[in-house]
Formats: C-alpha cells, structure tokens, sequence
C-alpha cells in the first residue's frame, strides 16, 4: 500500500527503534529523565525560545496557551481553517474557556490588516482580545514572513500574545529556508509536532518564556499530561530532529510530481499543493474516486469535501513513481461504479 492518507502514518524506523531502546530515564513528572531535559534543549536551541515544554501532542500544546493566555471573557483571533477551531473537538472553548473570532483568511492565512480590525478592547459587555494563533504551515501552505511580521506587529500595539502552531513548522523552514527560530520570532510562544512528517511515535513540544512554561508545567499535569519515564519517547524525538529535518524535502519534491499529474488528469481540480500536501476537487464523488484508488493500492483521504494527499517518510521514489503511473492509468469510468 502507498499510504498517502496523513503524516502520521509513518512507520517508526530500526534506527529510531535502537535510539529508543538505548535511552537513559528518569521521572519526568519530577524533572529527571536526561532524554527528556535533553530534548528540552534542543527544541530551546532551534526556536530560539527560553524554555521548553514537551506535550502529549499538538492538540495539548494548543490548548495550554488558551489555558494561560485565553479564558472566560477572552478572544483569540484565528483562521476558520485553523486546527483549534476544525480538529480539537472545540477544547480551546470547552477546556479554556477562550472564544475564537474567526477572521476572513485566504486558505488559513490571515492579513494584519483583517487581524486588527477584529481586536476588541475592554467593554463592559464584551469578551476581549487577549491572543492571536497563526498556523505555520496551514493546509500545507507557509504563512508569509510579511504576514506574520504584520500579525506581530500589530500584537505589539496593542498588547496581545501570539501563539504560532507550528506543528509542521520544519516544513515550512526546509522549503524557505527561514530557520524555525525567525519564524519563532514573530509569535510569544510555538508549539510544534514530532509526530508528523518528523516520523515519532509521540509528542510535540511546546516553547516560550520561563514563566510561561513554568505555567504551562501545571496546565500539562491539569491536563493528565505529567508522564513518568518518557525518555524512551524523547529519544525517537533526538533522532527525528538530528535526522529527518532535511529530508521533509524529499517529501516536497514527491508531492510536486504527484500534484502535476493529478492536475494533469481531466477529473481532478488542484485547490491546494504546498509543502507536502495537496487538495483537489472532482465532479465526481470523491469517495468514489477515492475507493478506486484504494483497489489499486493507494490510499489517501477526504478532508472538507476534498481529496487530500499528503508525502512523508513512508513514500519512498519508487512509490512517487508508480502512484504518478496510477493516476496516469486511471479511467473516469472507475469513478461512477
Ligand atoms: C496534527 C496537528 C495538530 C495536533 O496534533 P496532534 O498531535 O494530532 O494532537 C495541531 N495543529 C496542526 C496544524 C496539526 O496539523
């Protein structure tokens, strides 16, 4: 099977598996695991931040900032196609009491310009702007550095916080070419995913200031999230962040050729490819089209009414190749059975 459904499908490697099986331990609750501390620091180094948190996932490491920075009678504003509003089952309103204000995004990427006209200060009926969230990669595609460099500043006038889900920020910073630290810079606190196209079983981690993660700590064990001996899990992180960087742009170079053949096809319309993700629509039913390629070994999925592919480490050359040749092969026919 050619696995095209998510990123985090991918198949932890022998090399991560004997990185795992070698860790050195400790009560992390406590702060003793060496693997983890270790971890800590790298994520500190590459984002430039003072402190590192790691979290369950990227679901927690979202909603801790709403936890801190958000509440009752706080807004963030945000993208409609963020992940907080679409993916986490509504936690940021439900767990943190935070209202998002969803404003007008071209495919989840906001302006400065629509971001501030949404800013609501004190009024005695009203809830109050306390963040900003930018999404980095969304859908795929990279916030522009103008973008987030506006968003920022305007978060600066008027005494916001800026949380950045960053959970496939290496995407974005292999593709440009922005270190992840300059994309850090424009948000107070980043968050983003080892389980991913990193290849992890777990985790994503969480940076800002001390005293943020100093609050975070407490937001994590309010959350279940305090775990013991996570070492073992950490160490699958070490190895993806000295290892699997680089190599997300082999999983950009795939999902280049197999969009040009999609757009290539006379059933498909490409919506979105970037990074390592495409979108498309079809007049025909996308489950249809969808269980075709299913029979012919190639799986992917529906998101938002549309096709989605997405690369990462389980698509090798040689999958690119003969998934191109199936979509070249397909008839329309094998859509309407
Ligand atoms: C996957 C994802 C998350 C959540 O990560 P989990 O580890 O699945 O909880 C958050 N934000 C974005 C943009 C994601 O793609």
């Amino acid at each position: 099977m050619k696995d095209f459904r998510s990123d985090t499908f991918t198949q932890l490697t022998e090399a991560m598996r004997k990185a795992m099986y070698e860790a050195e331990t400790g009560d992390d609750v406590y702060g003793e695991d060496p693997t983890a501390q270790h971890l800590q620091r790298m994520a500190e180094e590459i984002t430039g931040k003072e402190e590192s948190l790691i979290v369950s996932s990227g679901c927690m490491g979202n909603l801790i900032p709403h936890m801190i920075k958000g509440g009752r009678g706080k807004e963030v504003i945000c993208a409609p196609e963020s992940h907080i509003v679409r993916h986490e089952i509504g936690a940021v309103v439900s767990l943190s009491g935070t209202l998002p204000v969803l404003v007008p995004s071209d495919n989840g990427i906001m302006s400065a310009e629509d971001v501030e006209k949404n800013i609501h200060g004190y009024a005695y009926d009203m809830s109050e702007t306390a963040m900003i969230e930018t999404e980095n990669t969304t859908s795929g595609l990279i916030y522009p550095m103008e973008n987030l460099r506006g968003i920022r500043g305007i978060a600066d006038e008027h005494g916001l916080w800026v949380h950045m889900d960053g959970a496939r920020i290496f995407n974005a910073s292999v593709e440009t070419g922005i270190s992840v630290r300059e994309y850090a810079s424009t948000a107070d606190d980043i968050t983003f995913c080892l389980s991913k196209g990193l290849g992890c079983p777990a985790f994503s981690v969480l940076s800002s200031t001390h005293e943020f993660i100093r609050e975070a700590k407490r937001c994590r064990k309010i959350l279940g999230g305090g775990m013991r001996q996570i070492g073992i899990l950490a160490a699958a992180g070490i190895y993806a962040l000295e290892h699997n960087i680089g190599r997300l742009k082999d999983d950009h170079e795939h999902r280049a050729a197999i969009s040009k053949a999609v757009e290539e096809t006379g059933w498909a319309d490409v919506r979105i490819s970037a990074t390592n993700m495409i979108f498309f629509t079809s007049r025909f039913p996308m489950q249809n089209i969808i269980a075709a390629f299913r029979e012919k070994g190639v799986l992917f999925l529906e998101d938002g009414g549309m096709g989605r592919i997405v690369t990462s480490l389980n698509v090798t050359d040689e999958d690119t190749e003969e998934t191109i040749r199936i979509i070249r092969e397909m008839k329309e026919s094998e859509f309407s059975r």
